[in-house]
């Protein structure tokens, strides 16, 4: 999502004639999104402060606004910090404020990937793979989160306009398209027109996902993040008919352990988590899963720990963001003790994370001697690195001299292979 609203950033400057330069130290202007969801990222920005300081010695011209998800708390300390600070929904305004407010230079760096904007179209970052917002927002209120107050309600965009973005998308070779939001699932759109019977059309995400998957071309579509509570059958159902999703699906437990998930906010029972992971499974055998976790939740015993790493071992998760509760200004989980060391902390995301790397593996060792398709995204001398189909790192050996001079970075190719790390694959190009 911070990508996703940088690439408007520069959107919008560069419809204004500014010049993006790689070294902050050259810009006259630097515009930082932020995120909110974790202390370590805020830290971060508060980091680029005394560089900044040290660049303005040098070149008095330099200003700075700050952008993205800045939480009330912060805002104060940032607007004494930053020449200015703008809400993401007013990133449209960008043209009225820098010829007010700031100096007329046209060097500019968006620094930092951490409603209404949403139809500015972006400056897209990556020449193969967009993501894209969907929709913005958040009305779940999990207690340890900050997102429903630093991105407010969830607005949707129209799906007439995610369409023919897309559709200029693929006729500019896209070969990967993100649908983003923070709920995606509960994506609706409700501004469509009457159909004969004078009922007015609403589209969801599985209906979203069907038009995005007739459009003609060769393309893949993912999203992200997803709600449990957010998978219906309807879901299930669509995303196993539809060609262009691919297997991957990041679905955020979070805990493992009832009382836990209760105390969270999450209105679902691990049970009912580990049931919908079979019924997904079920629909899509080949299905890669990855997941969320935050360890160290206010009130975390060692014993409801243990439920999070049994029914993590039970999955089998080729993939997991763990995290270590952090807590955030404004949450109703701030008020609760935030009892667990960091010790503690460090050594629960340490048996979650050996026991990933045993699940993650025993997928892997599972694709060794299979043809795959890779998305290319970087190549150095003779090696190839992409994405297979399944979200999975894929390293390639150019072993044809034929195909050493092929710039294949952006497009689909076929790869066996050969070999299973916890992490990623290796496997040798096939020359077709
Ligand atoms: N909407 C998704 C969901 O329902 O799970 C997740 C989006 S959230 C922005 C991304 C991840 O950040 C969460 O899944 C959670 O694991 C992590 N996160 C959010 N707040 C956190 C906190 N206070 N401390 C640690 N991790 C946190
Ligand atoms: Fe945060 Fe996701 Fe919960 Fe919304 S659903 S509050 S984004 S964790």
């Amino acid at each position: 999502m911070n990508i996703s609203d940088s690439e408007r950033v520069a959107s919008v400057l560069e419809n204004l004639k500014y010049e993006s330069t790689p070294d902050i130290k050259e810009a006259d202007l630097v515009v930082v999104t932020m995120c909110s969801v974790r202390q370590t990222a805020v830290d971060r920005v508060h980091g680029l402060i005394p560089k900044f300081k040290e660049i303005k010695k040098i070149n008095k011209n330099l200003k700075t606004i700050l952008t993205g998800c800045v939480l009330k708390k912060d805002k104060k300390i940032f607007t004494k910090n930053f020449d200015c600070v703008i809400d993401t929904k007013d990133i449209k305004k960008l043209p009225k404020i820098l010829r007010t407010d700031l100096v007329q230079k046209v060097r500019y760096r968006v620094l930092f990937a951490p409603g209404s904007y949403l139809d500015i179209t972006p400056k897209y970052s990556n020449k193969f793979s967009a993501n894209m917002p969907i929709m913005t927002g958040c009305n779940n209120f999990c207690s340890y989160c900050v997102v429903p107050y630093a991105r407010e309600k969830e607005i949707s965009r129209p799906a007439e306009e995610i369409v023919c973005e897309i559709k200029n998308l693929i006729k500019n070779n896209y070969k990967e398209i993100w649908l983003l939001g923070q709920n995606v699932n509960s994506y609706e759109d409700v501004s469509c027109m009457c159909d004969r019977t004078h009922k007015n059309i609403v589209i969801n995400f599985p209906k979203l996902l069907k038009i995005i998957n007739n459009i003609p071309g060769d393309f893949w579509i993912r999203f992200t993040s997803s709600h449990p509570k957010d998978f219906s059958e309807e879901l299930i159902r669509t995303m196993a008919k539809c060609k262009k999703y691919k297997p991957y699906l990041n679905l955020p437990l979070q805990s493992g352990d009832d009382k836990i998930l209760k105390k969270m906010n999450r209105p679902y029972t691990a049970a009912q988590y580990k049931n919908l992971i079979k019924k997904i499974r079920k629909a899509m055998p080949d299905i890669a899963l990855s997941t969320d976790i935050i360890v160290g939740f206010p009130g975390e015993t060692k014993k409801q720990f243990e439920n999070t790493a049994k029914l993590f071992k039970d999955i089998k998760f080729d993939m997991a963001y763990i995290n270590k509760y952090s807590p955030r200004s404004g949450t109703v989980a701030e008020k609760l003790k935030n009892n667990v060391s960091k010790e503690e902390k460090n050594r629960r995301e340490k048996v979650l994370t050996e026991i990933l790397k045993t699940t993650a593996l025993s997928h892997n060792k599972k694709i060794i001697g299979k043809e795959i398709t890779v998305l290319i995204d970087s190549q150095k001398n003779n090696l190839l690195f992409g994405k297979s189909e399944q979200y999975k790192t894929v390293k390639i050996n150019i072993q044809h001299p034929t195909l050493k001079n092929r710039h294949l970075v952006g497009k689909f190719v076929k790869v066996k292979a050969t070999d299973a790390l916890s992490w990623s694959l290796k496997g040798e190009l096939i020359n077709e």
